[in-house]
């Protein structure tokens, strides 16, 4: 028994230091147990932004894809636009007045925005003061007359290759000798000084879908847009 006591306290001590231990040692886990839903947070994040990036990657891929569709099915062999010269030449908008050649004396030949034909030449143009580009005359053949859709009873003038929408033609205003008004947006033509080369026309017959379709968004826009209801 002389020994067994010392054996007795020190296996008590070793067992009670071991406890304590075992403690200290489960301890440090729970701590940082506690700390490890942040770093699993931590962890997911960037999971996360990866899925999103990823969701966000092919998101952008099909917006590409549609856009592709778009202008595969938009394409067309004319000059591309501007969205203030297609609402103006495809949708048949009316420009705001005093703007572009309204007041334009430079010699040269007026062709169409969008196809290059050679609409109006400069000496067929008049200070008429209505706020537009006014012409006497156009280029034989070059530009084509119909019958306003909206009810007003104006005639509408539209190149004659393109069906590209120009504005509209009066007559019986005594202006000129020709007593002819051709209201022209400056927006749906372009000047080609004297002496420069006029560029090729774009042939309207290589596509005639998109022109159907731009007479259709025609139709539509003269129904809708209350521009066109300005005095012109
Ligand atoms: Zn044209």
């Amino acid at each position: 028994m002389k020994f067994r006591l010392p054996i007795l306290l020190s296996v008590v001590f070793l067992f009670a230091l071991g406890t304590y231990s075992a403690t200290r040692a489960f301890d440090p886990p729970k701590s940082s147990s506690g700390s490890s839903p942040t770093k699993e947070a931590d962890a997911e994040k960037p999971q996360e932004e990866a899925t999103k990036s990823d969701s966000a990657k092919s998101e952008e891929k099909t917006k590409k894809s549609s856009n592709l569709n778009k202008s595969k099915k938009m394409s067309d062999p004319f000059n591309k636009l501007t969205a203030d010269e297609a609402y103006v030449i495809l949708k048949k908008g009316t420009e705001a007045r005093e703007k572009g050649y309204t007041h334009t004396k430079t010699p040269g030949t007026y062709i169409c925005k969008r196809c290059n034909a050679p609409l109006y030449n400069s000496t067929d143009k008049f200070e008429s003061h209505c706020g537009w580009p006014s012409f006497d005359d156009e280029i034989k053949g070059a530009v084509k007359k119909q019958l306003e859709t909206d009810g007003t009873g104006r005639i509408e003038i539209v190149c004659q290759n393109c069906g590209g929408h120009l504005g509209h033609v009066f007559q019986g205003e005594q202006y000129t000798a020709k007593n002819t008004r051709h209201c022209v947006n400056s927006i749906s033509m372009k000047l080609i000084p004297e002496g420069k080369e006029l560029p090729e026309v774009i042939k309207a017959d290589k596509e005639k879908d998109s022109t159907k379709a731009a007479e259709k968004s025609d139709k539509k826009a003269s129904t809708e847009s209350p521009i066109l209801k300005s005095g012109k």
